[in-house]
């Protein structure tokens, strides 16, 4: 199986299964874990924050960083098309008893006046009955947009537009390092735009779990407690932490060959006649495309796309494929065959 339905879908490697079996470990929950504390340093330091939490994935990032920000009844803006509002089952609506008002944006990246247009919508002063916008969220790289990426220049945009109206800026960097191949841009200077911020193991960084947030230490120090309530607390989990700093000394510069693999696949689909790729030049690792001229809908397409070895997902209208390390080029050429037989009604 050609696995190109998520970056998720990645296995440890031999090398990295081997710094985890051997990595030195300690309670988590009481802070004496070494390699978690090795982690959090390195996380620190990458992301140029004072402090840093780890925990099982990203979803429960958003979680935390959104019951520290906010009060119940408070509003969150957050562009339509986010992870936040899309695919995290409701969680934060649920544990934060905040509301989400969607921004809308140009493939999940929004201008200042867009933000300002919904926090307009929020706060329509003098209405004194309106919910109190708290937080905006920024996703980079933005998923459902097309792995799109926040520049530098249109992030600092949108944090003066945030602190002009007083709400404070919440980054979900779930591929924040896809961003940071792909621009060249260190990943401390888009985080110095927010006041929160994680970043996850287990997408093109290839490792099984954790994802780490970080933030000043008051921030920290408070969304330590609420990892702790929603039982984000682990043990001896530098088992898992050593393949996150596996992952960061081994698997970030080569995201690369994923951006160039992703733009091949995006080259060799617009050639299929009856294929149309929404994301011509990908930005970073993921393609998006419909089938507007072909007699199948999306689900029988992904089906008998999985029954020749190609999974795919759809998303709405569309389908998704996402590059990462354990697809290759030659994956990319055979994927593309395939899908182009499927075309032909071979
Ligand atoms: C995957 C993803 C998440 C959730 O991360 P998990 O580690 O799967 O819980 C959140 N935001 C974005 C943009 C994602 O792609």
């Amino acid at each position: 199986m050609i696995p190109l339905a998520s970056d998720t879908e990645t296995k440890p490697t031999e090398a990295m299964r081997r710094a985890m079996a051997t990595a030195p470990v300690g309670d988590e929950q009481k802070g004496e874990d070494p390699t978690v504390n090795r982690l959090l340093e390195r996380v620190c330091d990458l992301l140029g924050k004072e402090a840093a939490l780890f925990l099982p994935g990203g979803t429960m990032c958003n979680l935390v960083a959104l019951k520290t920000h906010t009060q119940p009844g408070d509003a969150v803006l957050a562009d339509h098309m986010a992870h936040i509002i899309r695919a995290e089952s409701g969680g934060s609506p649920f544990a934060s008893g905040v509301l989400i008002e969607p921004i809308g944006s140009e493939r999940g990246i929004f201008s200042p006046r867009a933000l300002e247009e919904a926090y307009g919508k929020v706060r329509t002063a003098p209405w004194p009955y309106a919910p109190t916008p708290r937080l905006v969220c920024v996703e980079q790289t933005h998923n459902f947009g097309g792995g799109t990426v926040w520049t530098l220049e249109e992030l600092r945009s949108v944090h003066d537009k945030s602190r002009e109206l007083g709400l404070a800026l919440h980054m979900d960097g779930a591929r924040l390092l896809n961003a940071v191949v792909a621009t060249g841009t260190a990943a401390r200077q888009f985080a110095a735009c927010v006041d929160s911020v994680w970043i996850d193991f287990t997408k093109g960084l290839g490792a099984p779990v954790g994802a780490v947030l970080a933030g000043s230490k008051d921030f920290i120090a408070r969304a330590r407690l609420y990892k702790h309530m929603f039982g984000g607390a682990m043990r001896q989990a530098g088992i898992v932490a050593a393949g996150c700093l596996h992952a960061l000394d081994h698997h970030v510069e080569r995201l690369a060959e994923d951006h160039e693999n992703a733009r091949r696949l995006a080259r060799g689909l617009s050639r299929i006649s009856g294929i149309r790729v929404l994301t011509p030049e990908p930005e970073t690792n993921m393609v998006f495309f419909e089938i507007p001229g072909l007699p199948m809908d999306v689900p029988t397409f992904t089906a008998e796309a999985r029954r020749r070895g190609v999974s795919l997902v759809g998303i709405g209208s569309g389908i998704r494929a996402v590059t990462h390390l354990d697809v290759s080029r030659e994956d990319i050429d055979r994927a593309v065959a395939i899908m182009e037989e499927m075309a032909s009604g071979k």
